[in-house]
């Protein structure tokens, strides 16, 4: 349903989508006790940690490899993942939604 949901947006390009009613209560606790608030938001980051690492084994992403990640200028969803040529093992930049974006950026 709209407007159910409210975007976090932080400085990268990625945004979250959140419970609306979730957000407004984080916002709240931030307005009364910015420390609760901190230690809410360094529990969220631990328990995000198992899910990331799951889905980094589905799209067979190293975690090393977020380091430098770039957004796909192209599709815009994926993560620019360096690679080396088959051909000369000469790295370069490869979406890694590939096949389905064939996005690439020479380095
Ligand atoms: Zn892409």
């Amino acid at each position: 349903m709209a407007g159910d949901k409210s975007s976090v947006k932080p400085k990268s390009s990625i945004s979250m989508t959140l419970d609306k009613r979730t957000v407004e209560r984080l916002r709240l606790l931030r307005k009364i006790d910015q420390k609760v608030y901190g230690e809410i938001v360094e529990k969220l980051n631990l328990a995000m940690l198992p899910v990331i690492t799951e889905a980094e084994k589905d799209i067979k992403i190293n975690k090393n490899a977020w380091r430098d990640a770039k957004v796909c200028p192209k599709c815009e969803s994926g993560v620019l993942m360096k690679r080396f040529r088959r051909s000369d093992k000469k790295p370069f930049l490869s979406c890694h939604r590939f096949p389905e974006c064939r996005h690439t950026e020479d380095i």
